[in-house]
């Protein structure tokens, strides 16, 4: 097999993944046409649209998105289109993100937007083989009342929600008043992840850390500014949910060899690589992969460390890690034979 082939036949799980982000081109149109709105038209308006000027402006683009969701049940799909994507990349389980108030704010109702998710994830997990989870962003824009509501809603329906998060812009929003919700999500047996450092710096990691007791991290680009900070990280084995291409379209990163994921990787972090919003940044989790092998010298062994960091790392039962990391090897070694 030719090292690219290896590469796309790798298992691999997901840690990091919107699914309002994975919205197919296609998708949208049919969304557009549901909700009545004018604009995004074709395919190539799509196009147009997904170009992103900075991270603002992506933020914005994906709040058009979100306007174009009308009805519960349309998650069903979406969520079923992302895991088939996700099948193609030889994923195995994916820890989806789901910001439920995007959506209650717009008088979508929360328990049967998680219904209608998790009929398209028991659709994919029969057809496709691939496995997924939920969790909850709070999205920091709404304040940490609405953060606590979430956590509400979360306790009346809650099946398959994992973990929460807490994403939107960094820049504005600070972790610090969040601390009592996540002690409280911590309370409800939940995971607690935080996105920080993507756009803002070591202290927005730092703040994640003391205030929201986080387990990992999504993006943490500017960890690699503070040599404290990563190695309190290593440390206290706080994963690294590495987005490359992400921070490359947000313009957060100027490009994928500038990547502070290669420092992460030879310092021995915990990282893991992840897609994002793959639709939205066109890409995908053998993308992402590829582009570590061609721009970072990552080598196949390299990256099957990282799957193996991503399976250690994620929110399934220790028996399903174990049994996982079993198998990841079994067909490691098939690829490399
Ligand atoms: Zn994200």
């Amino acid at each position: 097999m030719e090292t690219e082939d290896q590469i796309k036949a790798l298992p691999k799980l997901e840690q990091h993944i919107h699914i309002v982000g994975s919205v197919r081109p296609e998708t949208l149109l049919w969304l557009v046409e549901e909700a009545g709105v004018e604009f995004p038209n074709s395919l190539k308006e799509v196009e147009q649209f997904f170009q992103y000027k900075d991270f603002d402006h992506f933020i914005s683009v994906y709040s058009k998105v979100n306007d174009c969701i009308t009805d519960e049940r349309q998650f069903e799909r979406i969520v079923y289109e992302m895991l088939e994507k996700e099948a193609q990349c030889n994923v195995k389980h994916v820890e989806a993100i789901f910001s439920t108030y995007d959506h209650v704010r717009r008088g979508l109702n929360h328990g049967l937007m998680i219904k209608a998710l998790n009929r398209g994830i028991r659709k994919a997990r029969e057809e496709l083989g691939v496995g997924c989870t939920i969790r909850v962003d709070l999205v920091r824009n709404y304040g940490s009342e609405v953060g606590m509501k979430v956590l509400d809603l979360i306790e009346e329906e809650h099946e398959n929600i994992v973990a929460i998060d807490l994403g939107g812009s960094e820049g504005g929003f600070p972790p610090a008043p969040y601390k009592e919700a996540f002690k409280r999500a911590g309370e409800m047996g939940l995971h607690l992840v935080a996105h920080a450092g993507e756009v803002s710096g070591p202290k927005s990691v730092w703040d994640a850390i003391n205030y929201l007791g986080v387990e990992r991290i999504g993006h943490g680009v500017s960890v690699s500014m503070d040599p404290s900070l990563l190695g309190f990280i290593k440390k206290q084995g706080i994963t690294i949910e590495a987005c490359p291409v992400s921070n490359v379209k947000t313009g957060v990163v100027p490009s994928i060899n500038q990547h502070p994921i290669r420092r992460f990787y030879d310092e021995g972090l915990s990282v893991s690589v992840n897609s994002d919003d793959p639709s939205m940044f066109r890409t995908d989790m053998n993308q992402e992969y590829l582009q570590l092998n061609r721009e970072l010298g990552f080598t196949v062994v390299d990256l099957f460390n990282i799957s193996l960091n991503a399976v250690a790392s994620s929110f399934l039962p220790e028996t399903q890690k174990r049994r996982m990391i079993e198998e990841f090897q079994k067909e490691y070694l098939k690829i490399i034979a």
